[in-house]
């Protein structure tokens, strides 16, 4: 057990969103946030839970001049019997120590930090919304606070929990989207920060993202930074093909991020029966595999969408379009369960739900 964490509540509760069927994604925040700081030779300090609003800091912050920081998303949703439910939430935290041992930020003690989290769903549970397939998301962060323009590792760090109530991520149903092989630039190499999140792999894929919507795509899916030829992710999210009705998606290799959607379609469809295999996979390979009529399905997998079909995929000249440009039959089923199981409308056979 962990002492009690004070809170102080909010005097202005904000008014809540008229309507739960407009809420878009990551814009309105809830009324409370939780806090703790690091100071050398003290460790985490000072956990406590206040009402959301605006930060101090100097602006000679380490954060803001040399990006030393790492966040999670995660999301709570709410059950037809209106418990809370958080979907895996451990290896948030767990994935939060991964990253902070790249980025040199010390590491936390994961059960402490869902212990906070689910303190400050306690006190901001009315938030979540209950509307078809809307949730809470959950956004943990780790910022370097320390005032100095010098490089190196800073000696105090904030972490922070701050809650959204965001919508249905597909409110005309799970519509494939179009994306393209990018070629110019790169995501991440193995050495660097690929399998760790933190903000600087997204200010660096930002580029191929505003490209992408130019040119009428949705999305870049992310070559190897040093072959220019292995599969890695698309957008931010983790790739998966059908291949022979076999799920193949790349092997971790330190500059794919390690997602938690990723690890767990790998374990439902082994546990549905079907083959998976991570491995290498080449895009010439697969466009020779697409040609001889073997790849039946294409998806993103993410917190976010849970499941994102591609319906075309463009490299060079060539654009392959998978299963009519309609979801496949395996990427509905993974969908279907897995959100199934975490709006608690499914039996959780997996031990993958803590409820509040
Ligand atoms: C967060 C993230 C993912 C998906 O991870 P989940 O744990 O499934 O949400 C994939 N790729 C990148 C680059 C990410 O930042």
């Amino acid at each position: 057990m962990y002492p009690a964490i004070p809170v102080t509540r909010t005097d202005k509760p904000k008014t809540r969103p008229q309507s739960e069927d407009s809420l878009g994604f990551g814009q309105i925040f809830t009324d409370h946030m939780f806090i703790m700081d690091y100071e050398e030779g003290k460790g985490w300090i000072d956990a406590r839970i206040v009402p959301y609003g605006p930060i101090a800091m100097e602006p000679s912050a380490m954060v803001l001049h040399y990006g030393q920081a790492i966040f999670e998303g995660l999301k709570a949703y709410k059950s037809p019997e209106g418990e809370t439910l958080l979907f895996r939430p451990r290896l948030n935290f767990e994935r939060v120590n991964k990253s902070n041992a790249r980025m040199v930020i010390p590491q936390v003690d994961p059960d402490f930090c869902v212990y906070a989290l689910k303190e400050l769903l306690r006190i901001d549970e009315s938030w979540i919304p209950s509307a078809p397939d809307t949730s809470l998301y959950i956004r943990p962060f780790i910022i370097a606070m320390d005032p100095f323009l010098g490089v190196r590792p800073a000696y105090q760090y904030r972490f922070m929990i701050i809650l959204s109530p965001s919508g249905a991520y597909y409110p005309q149903g799970l519509n494939p989207v179009d994306i393209y092989v990018e070629d110019e630039y790169v995501r991440a190499v193995k050495g660097g920060t690929g399998f760790a999140k933190t903000p600087g792999n997204y200010a660096a894929s930002l580029i191929a993202q505003a490209n992408a919507y130019k040119t009428g795509y949705v999305q870049v899916l992310w070559l190897d930074g040093v072959n220019r030829r292995y599969i890695e992710e698309v957008g931010s999210m983790n790739v998966f093909f059908v291949i022979d009705g076999k799920l193949i998606t790349p092997a971790l290799n330190g500059s794919i991020l390690p997602g938690i959607t990723r690890r767990t379609v790998l374990e439902l469809a082994a546990a549905l029966g079907y083959e998976t295999e991570e491995r290498q996979l080449a895009i010439d390979e697969l466009a020779d595999l697409y040609k001889q009529g073997r790849v039946s399905e294409v998806f993103g997998s993410g917190t976010a969408a849970v499941i994102s079909p591609v319906g075309k995929l463009k490299y060079e000249d060539m654009i392959m379009e998978f299963n009519d440009g309609k979801i496949g039959e395996i990427s509905q089923k993974m969908y279907d369960i897995i959100t199934g199981v975490q709006f608690g409308r499914l039996e959780d056979k997996y031990g993958w739900i803590d409820k509040l």
